[in-house]
């Protein structure tokens, strides 16, 4: 009995790993061709101004339509893009529609914001970075201001000469530059004054434990580092009402979250439906 059992767990152990290898690899494979299959989509999530009551930016996050396996999350196709270096024409892609779009909103007169994409240090170690934010730029006609881009404290301190020289070279068309996730990466905070930074986004694991004490502290440390810095501080993944309440109590007003708005279409961001919800949110917060 114990002999049987113990062999029915072998088979099914190696028949885990060998399905999660095997989707893995599958992924890896479908990933080459998902760029010019045209698979991939880009969603836009507010980053609200609390105090003002609109919009202050949008984030552009990435989303793979798989042919058969549906959506793809970031969380598990960019760790693959990263490894195989499609990462890098992957982000140049991104870059170009995120820039021609946000010069129609400005056409428009829709928006007059600035749209942030995630960065990864692959497309630093290319060096291709300038490079395809000036192209972004130019062929949509964008000015520099109005892009933004979010890295994280791994990806500057992983190799400091590299990235901030890009990073400078970038900002001097007028881009901007934001701390993702921070508080969670390798520390940087030592050297926090030498990144070229105009904004720190306080990671979403503080906030939802934002009614702990110790949590409590971390935030408003956070805030306080911002303002010695002169930075902006955006808190991200800001779901309640509790939340948003805590943050605005200590001064943080750029806020980012389910509460205020989910990662969108184009076409639901210029509908505008959600704004009438953070309009809503926001003077629930403000009694
Ligand atoms: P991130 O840059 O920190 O993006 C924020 C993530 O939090 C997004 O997940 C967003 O949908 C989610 N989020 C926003 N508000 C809330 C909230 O109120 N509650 C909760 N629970 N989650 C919220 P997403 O889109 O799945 O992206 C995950 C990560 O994948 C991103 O984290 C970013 O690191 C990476 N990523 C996404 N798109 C790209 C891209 O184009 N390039 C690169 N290099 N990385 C990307
Ligand atoms: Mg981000
Ligand atoms: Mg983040
Ligand atoms: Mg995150």
């Amino acid at each position: 009995q114990a002999k049987s059992s113990g062999k029915d767990k072998t088979v099914f152990f190696n028949a885990g790993i060998g399905g999660q290898l095997s989707r893995k690899m599958e992924l890896e494979k479908d990933l080459r061709l998902a760029l010019e299959h045209r698979q991939f989509f880009i969603v836009y999530q507010p980053k609200w101004d609390a105090k003002l009551g609109r919009e202050a930016g949008f984030e552009a996050l990435l989303r793979w339509q798989h042919p058969d396996k549906g959506i793809v999350s970031p969380g598990e196709f960019i760790p693959i893009a990263e490894e195989t270096g499609l990462i890098v024409p992957m982000t140049r892609w991104m870059l170009g529609e995120v820039c021609r779009l946000n010069r129609r909103w400005h056409d428009e007169g829709l928006f007059r914001v600035c749209v942030s994409v995630n960065m990864s240090y692959r497309v630093f170690e290319s060096m291709t970075l300038l490079d395809m934010v000036e192209d972004a730029l130019r062929s949509s006609g964008l000015e520099g201001a109005m892009l933004e881009l979010e890295i994280t404290e791994s990806i500057a301190m992983k190799n400091m000469a590299i990235t901030l020289s890009q990073l400078q070279r970038v900002r001097d068309l007028g881009v901007k530059v934001s701390m993702d996730d921070f508080g969670t990466g390798h520390s940087s905070l030592g050297r926090l004054d030498e990144i070229p930074v105009d904004t720190l986004k306080i990671d979403q694991s503080f906030v939802k434990s934002s009614d702990r004490v110790s949590k409590q502290a971390l935030i408003v440390g956070i805030i306080g580092i911002a303002r010695l810095l002169d930075l902006e501080v955006v808190a991200e993944g800001v779901e309640t009402v509790e939340q948003a309440e805590f943050l605005l109590s200590r001064g943080c007003v750029l806020m980012q979250g389910y509460y205020y708005g989910r990662p969108m279409l184009p076409e639901e961001v210029e509908a505008g439906a959600w704004k009438l919800a953070a309009v809503t949110n926001q003077a629930a917060s403000a009694d």
